[in-house]
């Protein structure tokens, strides 16, 4: 990975990958197209870098995406670079409160105030001094979300142009998100583009010639989408415990992000009262961080409560190991709060509802765990309160997968109810998500055209090209 923190600044290794090969997915006519955009960006950006700061190098959706999409810019000769901030545990409960906030939530109540915003500031200056030290004059800088959004000023004094990249928004603003915005505003406002995944969700305040709407992709060939044997999948997800087996089969291989072949060999941390799912039961899965805003919690009691066992089906819910994610501050709450709800669940039940966390010391080998669970899955859920856009979404839909989700955020760009998957208007409405559910698990004939007709949009609007294509644009300018 390459990635160091404990020398501040560090960054990511991004590897060079040809887009040709999704020429088999998207056909000639795109694969023009994309390669004319690559060729705009490259004599616009005039031998200049593309540096993308982030917070985390691993989980949650960013990370996901810079992970292969930088490699492809790379592979389009373009100089594309991604470092990762360094902050303390308080500079992240800090962020973590302004992106609970963006949300329109309280978070863990804390103040954002002069205290807050000296202590951010003082931990960007940090990583400021490092960045400015391989910054170029007219290298173009990509500031990714909250967390390194006071680095713009910087940036802009050394000559770059920066792009403010944010993943995360809400609808109507409420008293959270205006003082998150608050917040931000002086840091972002003078960037030179904004990027947001859907147009409401930028604040009033920014200009609107300067804002871009780009939603995120996936990519096909990643260790989190490649395709999987029906029976590699039951080989690995019997191995690291996911499913009722003997636990001792052959390591499952899978593609790494450099293109070297991997072997799953690390074991997945299981609550549950008895067996593994077996691997003939069906299985309802939500893949999450532990976030309050994913609502895993809900989405085991309304399993519990409203979807009838008489239908054998299991609930596992999924999510990093908490121990060891840096940039947030709360996972581990989360994690506990809904292990205490899965203590108080009928016995019954409780037997049928797994909580797994997965190992992250290697992310692609997370990747291919999160891929062969995804591609089991009877139905995939994505029972969000908030959502930026829902990469779990996009990569169900890319699986077939039959989709249960709210109808929150980004979710509604991906999917519309009844076309592509089941939409929740109220995601506290659980007696209506385990209905949803249920009514998946009964009529396998409406789940199977909804997940060829998720695949297919999926292919159509989420895969990288058009992503590449659209930031192409952005280079290029008007
Ligand atoms: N993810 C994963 N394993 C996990 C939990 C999450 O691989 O146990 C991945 C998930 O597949 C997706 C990303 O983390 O690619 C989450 O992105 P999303 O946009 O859904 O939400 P975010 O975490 O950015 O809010």
């Amino acid at each position: 990975m390459g990635a160091n923190r404990r020398k501040g600044l560090c960054e990511v290794d991004v590897q060079a990958l040809d887009a040709a090969r999704l020429e088999s997915l998207i056909g000639a006519e795109r694969m023009a197209r994309y390669e004319r955009a690559a060729d705009a960006a490259q004599a616009a950006l005039a031998g200049h870098s593309v540096l993308n700061v982030s917070s985390t190098s691993s989980g949650g959706g960013v990370a996901e995406m810079l992970q292969t999409l930088l490699a492809y810019v790379r592979g389009a000769g373009i100089d594309a670079r991604w470092l990762v901030i360094r902050g303390d545990e308080h500079f992240f409960e800090i962020t973590k409160r302004i992106h609970n906030g963006i949300y329109g939530t309280p978070g863990d109540d804390g103040a954002l105030g002069e205290q807050e915003r000296a202590h951010y500031e003082r931990v960007l200056r940090r990583n400021g001094e490092e960045l400015l030290a391989i910054l170029r004059q007219g290298d173009v800088v990509l500031i990714h979300d909250p967390q390194p959004a006071g680095l713009t000023e910087a940036v802009r004094s050394a000559g770059a142009r920066v792009v403010w990249r944010c993943h995360i928004g809400r609808e109507e603003p409420n008293h959270w998100t205006e003082r998150a915005w608050e917040f931000l505003r002086p840091y972002i406002q003078d960037a030179d583009d904004f990027v947001f995944s859907r147009a409401s969700f930028a604040p009033a305040w920014v200009d609107p010639a300067r804002t871009h709407v780009i939603p995120p992709s996936i990519d096909p060939f990643s260790a989190k989408n490649e395709p999987m044997s029906r029976r590699n999948v039951l080989l690995a997800l019997g191995y690291v415990g996911l499913l009722d087996g003997d636990g001792d089969p052959p390591a499952v291989p899978f593609t790494r992000r450099d293109g070297s072949p991997g072997r799953i060999n690390r074991h997945v941390d299981i609550l549950q009262s008895g067996p593994a799912p077996p691997a003939d039961a069906p299985l309802v899965v939500q893949v999450s961080r532990w976030d309050t805003l994913k609502d895993m919690a809900g989405v085991m009691e309304g399993f519990a409560h409203h979807v009838d066992a008489g239908l054998g089906a299991h609930l596992t819910l999924m999510g990093p190991a908490v121990k060891g994610i840096v940039d947030d501050p709360e996972a581990a709450m989360v994690y506990d709060e809904c292990v205490e709800r899965w203590r108080a669940l009928p016995h019954a039940i409780r037997g049928r509802v797994h909580l797994a966390c997965a190992p992250v010391a290697d992310p692609d080998e997370l990747a291919a765990i999160t891929n062969a669970l995804q591609r089991h899955a009877a139905v995939v859920t994505q029972k969000s309160l908030a959502e930026g856009f829902g990469l779990t979404v996009t990569e169900a839909m890319w699986k077939s997968r039959p989709i249960v989700a709210s109808a929150v955020g980004g979710i509604v760009d991906q999917i519309e109810d009844g076309k592509q998957g089941l939409l929740i208007e109220d995601p506290s409405d659980l007696a209506s998500f385990g209905a949803a559910i249920e009514r998946l698990l009964r009529d396998a004939p409406l789940a199977r055209k909804l997940g060829a007709a998720a695949r297919a949009r999926a292919a159509a609007e989420f895969l990288g090209d058009r992503h590449l294509d659209q930031y192409a644009q952005l280079f290029v300018g008007p």
